[in-house]
């Protein structure tokens, strides 16, 4: 870790939009060239181009729906091999030395969880030795690592913004540039409400809570690793000319004035409800649910068990809507196995999760009531409601979801600084 370098040295990311075509990754190699004429060695991150690993996701669900993830990293992984190649050489095509890297070659070694893994290490003397060699651009496949195994190993959707982040971390870089189609992080996705309002800075705490809620415009691993160590990160976008100060800036808790009591809004359009009717209440019951739905990859978010009933209850979680079927494989192999017994499984597939979020929340009181007001005024029904130290979620009828966006929006009155 942290050579002697003669140079200083940028992380610039660019995300799928943003390398979409090979014109826009001309635009790209533009601005790293900047940079570069700025006095910088740059680590390049790159995404998929746009679509292209939805797409190689929609071929393994049609092949294999309960897929060997080993065999699903290696085919999702691969949009980004693509772009970083075509990366170097529009770089070296504009006189830039630059080279590709995918991440077994540099070796960005990750835990073995397919899907979703963690790094490990990631060794920094064979990208440095290229550029003592004179290599101004160290171009790197964003999203994959390899295992112990010397399996291709993936991040989880949106994990170039996660290997941004490690890199300036292990090259103490001197910042974290994400480049996107958004010129910032707004208080909520300015697609669902035009009155959304750039932020300048959000606190390392608040993006990961919004992060973690659903806004994509990071992944939520990048902003804790950001927080560790201390990474400074911002967001801006790749489709207008950027000065020092554009975009946001994810920062410490001190660096900013805060007064508002909820500073951004987040949604997570994909979600499901289940519930399991007339379980038996008894110890245990509770570890012989979520154990099996843990070990079958199920990502259960929300939990409510109902008030017991002649020793029976109801047991509702939420989990993302794609993973629905894995969990209904889960519960009724349990309950043939005879781990518990159950009447029904029900499940409902058309809920979303809107959710308020703001550090001002440790010091206000009264979110919760206001945020229940502003929804029932729209007369929007909640169906399932968890809180933290900073954040409000409720579960809704995903037909309701933008108008929820934005009536707590409005509610919190967060167009206005
Ligand atoms: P990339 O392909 O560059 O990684 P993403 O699509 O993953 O881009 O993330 C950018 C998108 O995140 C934006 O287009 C926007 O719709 C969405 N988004 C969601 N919430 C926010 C927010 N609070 N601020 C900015 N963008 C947001
Ligand atoms: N291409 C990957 C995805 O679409 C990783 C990323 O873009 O960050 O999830
Ligand atoms: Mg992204």
């Amino acid at each position: 870790m942290g050579t002697a370098r003669a140079m200083p040295l940028l992380v610039m990311k660019f995300g799928g939009t943003s390398v979409a075509t090979p014109d826009r990754i001309k635009r790209a190699a533009k601005r790293v060239a900047r940079e570069i004429a700025n006095g910088y060695d740059v680590i390049c991150i790159v995404s998929a181009m746009a679509g292209e690993t939805n797409k190689m996701v929609g071929y393994v669900n049609e092949i294999a729906p309960f897929y060997d993830a080993r065999e699903y990293d290696a085919v999702v992984s691969s949009g980004e091999n693509v772009t970083a190649g075509l990366m170097a050489l529009t770089l070296q095509e504009m006189g830039i030395p630059a080279r590709s890297w995918q991440g077994w070659q540099v070796p960005i070694l990750t835990t073995s969880a397919h899907g979703s893994a963690r790094f490990i290490d990631i060794p920094n003397d064979n990208i440095n030795a290229k550029f003592a060699e004179g290599m101004k651009v160290a171009v790197v496949a964003g999203f994959q690592g390899v295992s112990k195994e010397g399996r291709i190993t993936t991040l989880g959707r949106g994990g170039s913004d996660t290997t941004a982040v490690a890199f300036a971390a292990a090259f103490n870089a001197e910042r974290c540039d994400i480049y996107t189609d958004v010129d910032g992080i707004y208080t909520t996705d300015p697609r669902i409400t035009a009155k959304a309002r750039k932020l300048d800075k959000i606190a390392f705490e608040e993006m990961l809570e919004l992060a973690s809620l659903g806004a994509k415009v990071l992944q939520t691993r990048s902003v804790e690793l950001a927080m560790r160590y201390g990474v400074r990160l911002r967001v801006l976008s790749s489709f207008e000319d950027n000065n020092e100060n554009a975009g946001t800036l994810v920062c410490a808790e001190e660096d900013i004035v805060e007064s508002k009591a909820v500073s951004g809004v987040a949604y997570s359009r994909d979600e499901a409800k289940l519930t399991l009717i007339k379980v038996e209440d008894r110890p245990g019951i509770a570890a012989a649910i979520f154990g099996p739905l843990a070990e079958a990859g199920v990502n259960v978010d929300m939990i409510v068990q109902n008030i017991s009933e002649e020793g029976h209850t109801d047991m509702t979680f939420s989990c993302p809507v794609d993973q629905v079927k894995r969990a209904e494989k889960a519960m009724n192999e349990a309950k043939t196995r005879g781990d518990f017994a159950f009447e029904d499984l029900v499940a409902d597939t058309d809920v979303a999760k809107v959710s308020v979020v703001g550090i001002g929340m440790r010091s206000h009181a009264g979110v919760a009531a206001q945020m229940f007001k502003a929804l029932s005024a729209e007369r929007i029904n909640i169906k399932v409601i968890t809180t933290s130290e900073i954040k409000i979620s409720v579960l809704i009828d995903r037909k309701y979801m933008e108008l929820a966006v934005q009536a707590l929006h409005d509610a919190f009155a967060l167009e206005k600084a």
